[in-house]
């Protein structure tokens, strides 16, 4: 019996989404399993890391990594697997483009650790104790990952054959990625394996989407109700649909919830963000300056809004704190 194709999948700095988004194959996962081999699944199985460290290197078809790089240990796991690899997969938003994670390169490292072990409201430290990456104690030494300055995307580390978006991405996704390894039939190197038109396109309201939009003020959800058969954009919700990569199924929208962006951009965005921001400011129904910010307050987070999922990923990165 000829062996299996290996498999291994791993987490790095994610919320666990994408992992239940492969468990979200539901019967599918059985056709998985019984074609593929799969030597490491920290979150399912109990494999070790030194026993795919002992396997050659080349031997593992396709490693899909999850969760954007912000330890050494994440960076240290993803350069294993590279070299493990044949092929390497950035599986969802985190890895593809930094994601929610990836808010943080608004912050200083010190920053961010200051609030979390002292300034947090729900924080009694008054000791200001923070975790050390290496502490002895009574002859036993704990040790912990030490932490970059910054988030990166998977291909700011390594090299990397292709991606799959979505925060999680679809399970159908997955599986259409599983079925093209196991046939060898796979597209170019750099490919996003997802359709390559915006969500508008697969979205049930886009005949009620106006062709020139003026804005007067911006809505959010909990303020406002939406009118589920009309366009959310054309109503001054921010539904990122033109910016953003269809693939889900229109899944937030169908749910009269606004886009927020996922999927990432097509191949013809280089930076959604930059993209979704400057159709917005054409459309701004006002003139003078003071007006103009009465509408922008409806816009309190721009960067939580524009780059939520990827601002490592984009032109701008991260915000240099001198
Ligand atoms: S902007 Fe949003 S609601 Fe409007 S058509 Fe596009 S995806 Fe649908
Ligand atoms: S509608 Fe937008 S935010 Fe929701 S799953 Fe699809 S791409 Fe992601």
């Amino acid at each position: 019996m000829s062996e299996k194709p290996k498999i291994a999948l791993y987490w790095c700095a994610s919320c666990g989404g994408c992992e239940e988004s492969v468990v979200d194959l539901a019967e599918d996962i059985l056709f998985v399993v019984d074609n593929v081999d799969i030597v490491l699944w920290p979150v399912g199985l109990d494999f070790k890391k030194k026993d795919v460290e002992a396997m050659p290197d080349g031997s593992i078809v396709a490693s899909l990594i999850n969760g954007a790089i912000r330890t050494t240990e994440q960076e240290e796991m993803a350069r294993m697997l590279r070299r493990k690899s044949q092929v390497v997969i950035a599986y969802g938003a985190c890895a593809q483009l930094g994601g929610i994670p990836g808010l943080a390169n608004q912050f200083s490292l010190e920053t961010i650790l200051k609030f979390v072990y002292e300034e947090a409201p729900s924080v009694v430290n008054e000791l200001k104790t923070r975790p050390l990456e290496r502490f002895k104690d009574n002859g036993r030494t704990t040790e912990l990952p030490g932490l970059w300055n910054v988030v990166r995307t998977l291909d700011q580390v390594i090299d990397v054959e292709y991606y799959i978006p979505g925060c999680p991405p679809s399970p159908k996704l997955l599986k259409e990625a599983v079925l093209a390894l196991l046939s060898g039939h796979l597209p170019p190197v750099g490919t996003v394996l997802a359709p390559d038109i915006a969500l508008c396109e697969e979205c049930s309201k886009k005949d009620t989407k106006p062709t020139d939009l003026k804005f007067e003020s911006f809505k959010r959800t909990h303020l406002w109700e939406v009118d589920p058969e009309k366009c959310l954009l054309s109503q001054g919700f921010l539904c990122m649909g033109p910016a953003t990569r269809s693939g889900c199924g229109a899944l937030c929208v169908e749910g009269n919830m606004p886009c927020t962006g996922c999927y990432g951009p097509t191949s013809r965005v280089r930076d959604q963000g930059a993209k979704f921001l400057s159709s917005i400011s054409s459309s701004i129904g006002a003139d003078s300056v003071e007006d103009i910010d009465k509408i922008l307050v409806g816009i309190p987070d721009p960067v939580g809004t524009f780059y939520r999922y990827g601002l490592p990923g984009s032109m701008l990165k991260r915000k240099v704190v001198l």
